[in-house]
This record gives structure tokens, C-alpha cells and sequence, in this order.
């Protein structure tokens, strides 16, 4: 990952040199994490620079925010405006987009009340997030020892940048034993997420992923895949899966905005299916990538192009 071509980053209603986006000591997210997050793209399509369901990710950041009563001191229109206006300003054809509302600086206590609420938009090139043959090949993952938090502990529909501590042990012990990620179990001991992804199983015939009853994000790249996969005649469903069907499921996947559609070749050294990647993942993979690409007709209206010139 580089950000020498990040250019300009928007920090409270203007643009800034990447050098200049800076948060001072006291902002109370950096003493109590307090801020909320999203993780969206933009594609080069056929037809121009696009953002996939990029409305779903402005509304997921107001939900988020909801919940932690964050007042975002701007409309959903005006967001989605200076998301595009930071894409323009940084000339990317094809980037990653993180914005970022957060508790800036107020009052040092707990209570987060105090402390104003401000908002960034970064945006930088962001390519295989595993690693250039992941999604041809296939990664190596393990069942983490961390589980992923509780139901009314950390609200997981909430993207908080906080449930991203849970998320690095997950990770990192993954990395430390070998692996290129963790899958977390939920306190019952169910499959629940990798650390920055949801999954899938092909199992019995069938295209299960985990309810989204407290444990997982609600993933927008999911529900695009569970949507893909219904209209190619797959039945998909969301139900609790044990640990072990990891081990006997003929094909997993992750599916995310930064992995998009991964497959997983193994997990705890255990062989998932053959080892190849297999047809149904592949299908969804490709009908996925056609619509990311403008090659297929973008029939759920999933494409918001960049404008060219800014609104006034
Ligand atoms: N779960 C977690 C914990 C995540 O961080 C992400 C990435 N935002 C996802 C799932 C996938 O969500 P999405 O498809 O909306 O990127």
C-alpha cells in the first residue's frame, strides 16, 4: 500500500494537503476510539469511474452512527458529494474510499457528548488486499482463539473503529502462525467473520453464510453476493454453521469491499475441497467482476458514476 499519489484528503468541509490532514492529541477518538467508519470503491468501468452501492455505504455510516448517537453535521447528499469531490481532487480513476466521522477535540472524559463530531473523507489506490493470487488460488486461513464480540457487547452492525482491536488479534495471530487470516467464532462457538470480512460456505448443496444476529458486519459486498447468487438459481441461506463444517463445506469464501470475492483453500491445514477453487465461487466471482466492470448491465443500479466537474 503507498499513498505518495494521495493528493488531497477532505477534513470538515474542505480539502486538504495529504500533509496537512492531521488530528490533534487531544481529539477524544484518539484516547477513546470514538469514531465510525466505511470502506467503499471505485471502479474503472466500461463506461467511466464508478462506486459500487455507494449510497448503501453512506447509509450504513449513518447507522453506525445512530448507534453511538453521532450527529453527522451534514446531509447524506452533501457526503456523498465531497466523497466524489475527494476521488476528483486526487485524479483516481480506481481507488479506495474511507471515510471517517470521529470525536474530535472537546472534553477528556469518557463521555463523548463534549466533543464535537467532525468528518474526513480519505481516498487512496488500494489493489489485491490479499495478495495478488488470492482470488485465483485461493488463501490459507485458521480458526482464531479470539472470538468475535458478544451480541449487546460491541454492536457489530455498527462499523466502530473500536471492534477493530478485536479484528487486529484476530489478525495478527493469524499472521504470527502463518496464515493470511482468521476466522472468528461467535461466544457459542458459531462461525462468525474473518477479521475484515464476512463468509460463505458451499455446503450440501446449499450457499450458507452466518444471520446477521449481532456477531457480524452487515456486509454490502454479502448482500451483493447473496443477491448474485440467488438469481444464478443457487438457494442461499442465512443460518448459525458449526465450526466443523469449515472443515467438510466443498467451498468457502470471503467476500468483502477490500478482498471482494476471495476463495479459501484451507483452513487449520484441512483441505477445503479439492484444494482448486471451486465452480460456484467462481461463477459468483465472475458475474461479480462483470457487473464491477460495467461488462454485465448493471441491473440493481449498483453503479454511481463520478461526476466529472463538482456540484455547486
Ligand atoms: N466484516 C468486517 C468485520 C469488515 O470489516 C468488513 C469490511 N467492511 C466486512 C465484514 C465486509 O463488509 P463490506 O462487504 O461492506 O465491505
Amino acid at each position: 500500500m503507498s499513498y505518495e499519489d494521495v493528493q488531497k484528503v477532505w477534513m470538515s468541509g474542505r480539502l486538504v494537503d495529504f500533509a496537512d490532514a492531521r488530528i490533534h492529541a487531544f481529539a477524544h477518538v484518539l484516547h477513546y476510539g470514538s469514531a465510525m467508519f466505511e470502506g467503499a470503491r471505485v471502479y474503472k468501468t466500461r463506461q467511466g469511474s464508478a462506486a459500487f452501492r455507494i449510497d448503501e455505504h453512506i447509509k450504513r455510516m449513518y447507522d453506525s452512527c445512530k448507534v453511538y448517537r453521532m450527529e453527522i453535521p451534514y446531509s447524506r447528499e452533501q457526503f456523498r458529494d465531497a466523497i466524489f469531490e475527494t476521488v476528483r481532487a486526487n485524479n483516481f480513476d480506481e481507488c479506495y474510499i474511507r471515510p471517517l466521522v470521529y470525536r474530535g477535540v472537546g472534553a477528556l472524559g469518557v463521555n463523548p457528548f463534549r466533543s464535537p463530531v467532525e468528518v474526513l473523507i480519505a481516498v487512496w489506490r488500494w489493489g489485491k488486499y490479499l495478495g495478488d493470487e488470492a482470488l485465483d488460488q485461493g488463501v490459507d486461513v485458521c480458526v482464531s482463539s479470539w472470538n468475535r464480540m458478544a451480541p449487546n457487547t460491541f454492536p457489530a452492525m455498527a462499523k466502530a473503529t473500536g471492534n477493530y482491536l478485536n479484528s487486529a488479534l484476530i489478525k495478527m495471530e493469524a499472521i504470527v502462525n502463518g496464515y493470511t487470516e482468521g476466522i472468528a467464532l461467535d461466544n457459542a462457538g458459531r462461525i462468525s467473520e474473518g477479521s475484515g470480512e464476512n463468509i460463505f460456505l458451499v455446503y450440501g448443496g446449499k450457499l450458507l453464510t452466518p444471520p446477521l444476529s449481532g456477531t457480524i458486519l452487515p456486509g454490502i459486498t454479502r448482500d451483493s453476493v447473496m443477491t448474485l447468487a440467488r438469481d444464478a438459481g443457487y438457494t442461499v441461506v442465512e443460518q448459525q454453521i458449526a465450526r466443523e463444517m469449515l472443515y467438510l463445506a466443498d467451498e468457502i469464501f470471503f467476500t468483502g469491499t477490500a478482498v471482494e470475492l476471495t476463495p479459501i483453500r484451507s483452513v487449520d491445514r484441512i483441505t477445503v475441497g479439492t484444494g482448486k477453487r471451486g465452480p460456484v465461487t467462481e461463477r459468483l466471482q465472475k458475474d461479480f467482476f462483470a457487473l464491477l466492470k460495467g461488462e454485465a448491465e448493471d441491473r440493481y443500479g449498483w453503479l454511481t458514476p463520478v461526476p466529472v466537474e463538482a456540484r455547486v
